[in-house]
């Protein structure tokens, strides 16, 4: 598209809002603005996974800079029971398929939303902006905030996560569903770490009642992302859990597992229901696109929600400059990502089976 002037509007500055504007500005186009309902920033003491396509994204767009400075490279993803033993390891896929090696970069949630952010041009971001209403034009999109103020712009992005404004006044009024799980996030000092922190590798340990725990290196801060999953019926926002609780639920793992769950701080663990989405029909109108978990939400077990969301917005970016109008682009957009994330939905929502684990990367993940 030659109109590099387009008027871009994106509600939501989390990891796929930003992501889509900073392909968006690397390509040329001048007129993008990102509404984030929050004053600052605030992201939750957990780490994720950046894969290797997110890895070269960044590169593509002169930003892997500010992601190697705080992060950790990780060669494998392993897969082993409760008390330790191997079940499965396997390098990261596509590690090698470009110009360079692409190690995942293992990275604290709070880091990556702020190296995200700093690669942003000046003024992109706009905080302190919550939607409160959005109207379909047609052409364009009419976006209303809680201060009052009013947008109107060629092309909306909806990148504004589970419960998603967007989503609900233009495409499906379903809410997230329960999946009878939660996530319990902390992250700790190498020194609380019983001697377990020893590469940069992702290990998950499965216990046989749904437990599971993952352990993510975050070796430049020299400390350990720590994540149970259990299951459960309560389905609160932000379930309460006691230490007595914990150590119950992971009493079949080893003594090193239980030790670090013995010595965890409870106020400082990020609590969480496990929601997702059913597979949406529809992404876009002719000026409005959903991006990230607004459009399709999943479970964290195959850790690809953020990774995901970060391509979509590569996706859209690419989909603008190929085509020569915004409908075009827009499909051109839920073509390429749906497929892919769909299948991700529905293997994240199956989550892990320990006697089935032939593969740590299910389905669309290795091609
Ligand atoms: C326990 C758990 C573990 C996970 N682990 C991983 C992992 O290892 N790897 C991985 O890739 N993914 C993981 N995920 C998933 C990942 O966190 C999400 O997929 C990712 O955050 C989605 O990014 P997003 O930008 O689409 O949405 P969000 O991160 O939710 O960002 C949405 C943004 O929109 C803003 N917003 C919302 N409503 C409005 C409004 N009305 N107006 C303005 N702004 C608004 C919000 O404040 C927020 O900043 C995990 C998720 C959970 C719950």
């Amino acid at each position: 598209m030659n109109n590099k002037d387009l008027s871009i509007a994106i509600v939501g500055g989390g990891y796929g809002g930003a992501a889509a504007a900073l392909a968006l500005t690397k390509s040329g186009f001048n007129n993008v603005k990102v509404y984030e309902q929050a004053p600052g920033m605030s992201e939750v003491g957990a780490g994720i996974g950046l894969r290797p396509e997110v890895v070269q994204f960044f590169r593509d767009y002169d930003s892997f800079h500010a992601i190697e400075a705080v992060s950790t490279p990780s060669d494998k993803f392993q897969i082993l029971t409760a008390h330790g033993d191997l079940i499965h390891a396997e390098e990261w896929p596509h590690i090698n398929d470009y110009p360079q090696p692409n190690k995942t970069r293992m990275i604290h949630r709070a880091d990556f939303i702020d190296a995200l952010r700093s690669v942003l041009p000046e003024g992109v971001l706009v905080l302190d902006h919550k939607l409160v209403d959005i109207v379909d034009n047609g052409p364009s999109a009419t976006l209303t905030f809680e201060n009052g103020q009013s947008v109107t712009a060629d092309l909306v992005i909806g990148a504004d996560g589970i419960r998603s404004l967007v989503r609900n006044k233009l495409f499906s009024q379903k809410e997230p569903i329960f999946q009878r799980t939660h996530a319990y996030r902390v992250v700790i000092d190498a020194a609380d770490a019983a001697g377990t922190l020893t590469d940069g590798d992702l290990r998950l340990y499965m216990g046989h009642d749904g437990t599971m725990i993952y352990h993510l290196p975050l070796l430049h801060r020299n400390q350990l992302s720590f994540d149970i999953t259990v299951m459960s019926d309560d389905d609160a926002w932000a379930p309460i859990i006691t230490t007595e609780y914990l150590l119950e639920k992971v009493k079949d793992f080893s003594p090193e597992m239980i030790e670090i769950t013995r010595n965890l701080d409870i106020p400082k663990i990020t609590s969480r229901s496990g929601y997702d989405l059913d597979s949406l029909d529809s992404w876009h109108t002719d000026s409005v696109a959903l991006l990230g978990d607004s459009a399709h939400a999943m479970l964290w077990h195959q850790g690809q929600g953020a990774n995901s969301a970060i391509l979509d917005g590569d996706g859209i970016a690419k989909a603008l400059l190929a085509t020569d109008s915004v409908p075009e682009a827009l499909a051109a957009y839920q073509a390429a990502r749906k497929p892919v994330t769909d299948e991700l939905q529905a293997t994240s929502r199956a989550s892990w089976d320990p006697d089935k684990v032939d593969t740590a990367f299910p389905g669309a993940q290795k091609d």
